[in-house]
């Protein structure tokens, strides 16, 4: 199959350079043409803090993507009824013509989070999965947790792990960071550092 758009869903608040680095990856593989930022507009998993706007959160990612053309960031979810559910989404993709199965790229601690979400069989029915490496969660681990879901050489079929040094970052982390007035530094992409630093630091999460 010829490289095409590769969706990376998350809560992005803020979206960060590890973020950054796990697109390259993705766009370093024969897969991803386009790797598109799905910013979640209600997030399941993400319950009792307070979360920047997403409307905020989409601008932060659009700051993020800049002028590469290899890069997007979509308001997709916004239209979806809440909360964000991957399923949806990706059949939302399928309805409007998307080739299957659809790239999804996300953080190792997510694969191993998977068999929890809604209707993960619908999931890796429609996607195929790749996974950059995350500190704390080992290679064998992702395949223990998916082994009811993903049974024998299926795991391989719907998942690839992409090849690229773990990058110690986090949304988590930043946040508190600028809750304590503390500049997060190479830890944001400049522009979004930019905005931050101009505008009122969140609570931290
Ligand atoms: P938080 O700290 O608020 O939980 P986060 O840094 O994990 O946030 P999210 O927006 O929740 O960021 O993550 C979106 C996707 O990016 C998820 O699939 C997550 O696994 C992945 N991800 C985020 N940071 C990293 C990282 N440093 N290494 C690998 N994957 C990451």
């Amino acid at each position: 199959m010829s490289p095409r758009d590769c969706y990376f869903g998350g809560t992005f608040d803020p979206v960060h350079t590890g973020h950054l680095a796990i697109a390259a990856a993705a766009l370093a593989t024969d897969e991803v043409a386009r790797v598109i930022f799905l910013p979640a507009a209600t997030p399941p998993h993400k319950g009792g803090r307070s979360l920047r706007p997403f409307a905020e959160r989409l601008h932060l990612l659009q700051l993020a993507c800049g002028d590469d053309p290899r890069l997007a960031a979509s308001p997709l979810e916004a239209d979806l009824p809440a909360p964000s559910f991957t399923a949806r989404t990706l059949e939302l993709l399928v309805g409007r013509g998307a080739p299957r199965p659809i790239l999804l790229l996300m953080g190792a601690d997510t694969l191993l989070d998977l068999p929890n979400w809604y209707r993960p069989e619908r999931v890796v029915e429609l996607a195929r999965l790749l996974v950059a490496p995350r500190p704390g969660v080992a290679p064998e681990q992702l395949r223990a947790a998916t082994r009811a879901l993903l049974p024998g050489d299926t795991f391989d079929r719907h998942v690839r792990l992409l090849q690229m040094a773990p990058v110690a970052c986090s949304a988590t982390e930043i946040r508190g960071l600028l809750a304590r007035g503390l500049d997060p530094g190479a830890l944001l992409p400049e522009p979004v550092r930019a905005y931050l630093l101009g505008t009122p630091p969140p609570e931290a999460g």
